[in-house]
């Protein structure tokens, strides 16, 4: 049974300093902080001045990964980037530089990797058009698949640009990972990680229902590969409510024409829900064929032991857990 490992995240070691670059003081950059002797390096990921949050080794030691993932049963791991690094709402030459510098920082990670790590790459979706030339950059130089910001500022997945873009992804056979970001409500979520935890479920839920209901689906290909982290955020538990209040208001069906239910042969997800009813919960909205392994890991916030909620689960066959754990993301990703 192979296991491959969808969703989890790098940092470069380093990267050129990108306030000197383009001035403000908003840019993420590494604070590498003195081994204290306890374990691995470790640094704390700074926005401008401000801590954003402490990671270590595993992000950028393609070494320190591989020993991880041999420990947890994992074959192969996609890397990709964390949406701090998207400067999607800079100046599209801005955030073109930094897809490019981090893309092609994720194929030197790869490159160390044994054939073990694959990546996917980032792009300045602020321009569709930049983005499009991004992405098919990134493919030929060896990424598997794009990720991208789940909204734009306050465009959302069915803006024009944005579904141009996905459009491209279709006719040039690139995967698409969806990550939430930039969180709405977060003026009202001060503490407890709530951004995270209540805020970035939504966000996804948010995506997932504006290709549905804006009738995105229906002028995007079939051919269209695309994937909503963290399993698709409050999308499973509430779909119910979405179809019931498109079957008895129209303004919800105005530009749907089918219950929205039905879309969820157009979508994967990936299961990093953290409970064995979740996970159920997902199969069964999603099917077997459409959910693959995810743990948003090297993050205090990932699954950390990779894999063990699909391996350990009661309720699902083997051959589910198989397809969950690797034969979905070969087929999604062309490994
Ligand atoms: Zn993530």
């Amino acid at each position: 049974m192979k296991v491959i490992d969808i969703h989890s995240h790098f940092f470069p070691k380093t990267w050129p300093s990108l306030q000197d670059k383009f001035g403000g003081n908003d840019w993420p950059w590494l604070k590498h902080l003195p081994n204290d002797g306890t374990g691995l390096d470790k640094a704390m990921l700074m926005k401008g001045e401000q801590a954003f949050r402490p990671i270590y080794s595993a992000c950028w030691d393609a070494e320190v990964r591989l020993q991880q993932m041999e420990e947890q049963g994992v074959d192969q791991q996609l890397i990709s980037a964390t949406p701090i690094l998207f400067a999607y709402q800079k100046p599209v030459e801005q955030a073109l530089y930094c897809a490019q510098i981090f893309n092609d920082a994720a194929l030197d990670i790869c490159a160390q990797g044994q054939g073990r790590l694959f990546a996917m790459a980032q792009v300045p979706l602020q321009d569709p058009d930049a983005a499009c030339v991004e992405a098919s950059r990134a493919m030929a130089s060896g990424h598997v698949g794009v990720q991208i910001g789940n909204h734009v500022g306050n465009k959302n997945m069915d803006d024009e640009g944005i579904v141009t873009f996905l459009q491209h992804c279709a006719s040039e056979n690139i995967s698409v990972l969806v990550h939430p970001w930039d969180m709405l409500g977060g003026e009202r979520m001060p503490k407890y990680m709530l951004k995270w935890l209540v805020a970035m479920p939504a966000e996804t839920q948010l995506s997932i229902m504006s290709l549905i209901l804006s009738g995105a689906f229906e002028r995007i290909s079939k051919d269209l590969k695309i994937c909503f982290a963290h399993g698709g955020g409050s999308f499973a538990f509430q779909i119910g409510r979405v179809d019931n209040a498109w079957n008895h208001r129209d303004i919800v069906r105005e530009d749907c024409p089918n219950l929205p239910s039905s879309y969820t042969d157009r979508f994967f997800v990936d299961s990093a829900v953290f409970s064995d009813e979740s996970l159920q919960l997902l199969t069964n909205i999603m099917g077997n064929d459409r959910v693959m392994l995810g743990s948003d890991s090297p993050f205090p916030l990932g699954e950390q032991r990779v894999g063990t909620l699909v391996r350990e689960h009661q309720q699902l066959s083997t051959s589910s857990k198989s397809k969950i754990l690797g034969e979905n993301a070969m087929s999604f990703f062309g490994l």
